[in-house]
């Protein structure tokens, strides 16, 4: 009870939220080049710079010490990387953590989908912005949309969670929103929409208010409503979740710049290269492949990854300032922060 009582109080940031969250890129590679996140060829981190999984263990069993209870596994794309599934198995098996999922572009999933059912996972999310071939291949630079929406569906049937997560922006067409929307109307799949934010090569585009997405909803679903507090928990991010009548599924709304939800923020992230950071919209944040390539004894290191966690909730700023471009400070792209 005591120890209870200490952990709730370390895992408590200086806003008094719990940070119960972590957020792990396995690589900063990708088989797609979206054009928000990773246009074209960038540099790429030296293989020996990515945490190997047992440096990545290390790390999570003192997350799980401070409190964290909820991984999501993030890239570049996880799927790329070699034993992917085999970490995710291992995540899942590690005392403390509660839920692991994982965030893919869907292109190797037919493939992996099996395994990870295997390993346990708890949700998937897709990323996937348009439902027209060309498009697709327009924002992700390959002709790949036919074994996405395959995945969709073997993921569906397979029975894990799983959730569609749409990144818009102002060129994204109207009929494209209500036709992904209309993925959730006879499949027990959620359609989240993510406001694109000036992360990266998002800072070149414009992204598109949830506002207005919803009110482009409701020229074809005018009872889209929300879907309230009593509704079932959906996740632990910051998604708030609307309903249409008829639909199996929830429709979604992550709008960090326009409905921002630093307020209630759980979370912290892991890069592939060990760098815990705080918050997305600052470069800040501690060097954690130091502590775990430095040689210390199994206990000691475990303390000083314990601290690291600790220190990150003290230092984890109020909130984000990415309405105010000259405050932000991350220059990594996104692909190299997962998200
Ligand atoms: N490759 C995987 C995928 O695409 O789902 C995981 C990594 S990707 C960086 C995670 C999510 O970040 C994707 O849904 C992607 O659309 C989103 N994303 C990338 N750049 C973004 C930006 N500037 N603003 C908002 N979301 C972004
Ligand atoms: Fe790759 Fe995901 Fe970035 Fe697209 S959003 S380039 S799939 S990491």
């Amino acid at each position: 009870m005591e120890n209870r009582r200490q952990e709730q109080r370390l895992n408590q940031d200086g806003q008094n939220r719990t940070i119960d969250y972590l957020r792990i890129s396995v690589t900063d590679r990708c088989n797609l080049r979206c054009r928000y996140c990773m246009p074209y060829d960038l540099e790429l981190k030296p293989h020996d710079a990515i945490l190997r999984s047992e440096e990545i263990l290390r790390t999570v069993r003192a997350a799980a010490d401070f409190g964290v209870r909820h991984l999501k596994v993030t890239g570049g794309e996880p799927l790329v990387r070699r034993g992917c599934t085999d970490l995710v198995h291992r995540l899942k098996e590690t005392g403390g953590i509660e839920t692991v999922t994982l965030t893919t572009n869907g292109v190797l999933l037919p493939t992996f989908l099996e395994e990870l059912k295997g390993a346990g996972v708890d949700g998937i999310n897709i990323s996937l912005d348009t439902l027209d071939r060309d498009a697709y291949t327009n924002i992700t630079g390959f002709d790949r949309l036919g074994d996405v929406l395959k995945a969709i569906d073997l993921s569906v049937a397979s029975g894990i969670r799983t959730k569609i997560n749409v990144t818009v922006t102002q060129q994204t067409p109207p009929r494209d929103i209500v036709r992904l929307v209309e993925l959730a109307k006879d499949r027990p799949l959620d359609v989240r929409f993510i406001e694109l934010m000036p992360i990266g090569f998002g800072a070149d585009l414009c992204s598109l208010d949830n506002e207005l997405i919803r009110a482009r909803i409701r020229l074809k679903y005018p009872g889209l409503a929300p879907a309230g507090r009593s509704a079932k928990r959906r996740g632990y991010g910051p998604a708030q979740y609307w309903i249409i009548p008829g639909f199996q599924g929830q429709i979604g709304f992550i709008s960090a710049i326009h409905e921002p939800f630093c307020a209630q923020c759980n979370r912290l992230r892991l890069t592939s290269s060990g760098f815990l950071k705080y918050c997305l919209c600052y470069e800040d944040g501690i060097d954690l492949r130091q502590i775990l390539r430095c040689g210390l004894p199994e206990q000691e290191e475990r303390r000083a990854l314990f601290g690291s966690f600790v220190q990150a909730a003290r230092k984890k700023p109020e909130r984000h300032s990415f309405s105010e471009q000259e405050r932000i400070t991350e220059k990594t792209p996104m692909s190299g922060i997962g998200g």
